[in-house]
């Protein structure tokens, strides 16, 4: 079973991640700061790290930079998890290593595609 470890401080989106995740059967494990990201990314070894941006402790893009750099997690793809309003945070994202982006809130129809093509390693930087 394919693990997915989702960095995000908002409950609501959590759960909804997870509500989502568990349906299409894949391990979802949870950190709620950058920091706390990072530590499970090396511990835990997920397939695929969604990355909130706005984040406590240590931001999304600092956290993903110290997951790229690190030899046990640079290989893990990371796609940032995008305010659809923001839309300088996309090409921040990709340029601090962020292997795409997906925008929230997601769209229900397309999102599982997104994240089952991040996960066969086929890396979409779809800039706008
Ligand atoms: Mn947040």
């Amino acid at each position: 079973m394919k693990r997915i470890l989702v960095v995000e401080d908002n409950e609501n989106n959590l759960y909804l991640f997870r509500t989502i995740f568990q349906k299409n059967r894949y391990e979802v494990i949870e950190a709620r700061d950058g920091d706390a990201g990072v530590e499970l990314a090396a511990k835990e070894k997920p397939d695929l790290i969604l990355m909130d941006i706005q984040l406590p402790v240590l931001d999304g893009y600092k956290a993903t930079k110290k997951i790229k750099t690190m030899e046990e997690t640079k290989n893990i793809p990371v796609t940032a998890l995008t305010s659809y309003a923001m839309v300088g945070d996309r090409e921040k994202a990709l340029d601090t290593g962020c292997d795409g982006y997906n925008e929230k809130p997601i769209n229900p129809e397309t999102f599982m595609a997104e994240i089952k093509k991040y996960l066969a390693g086929r890396i979409i930087q779809n800039i706008a």
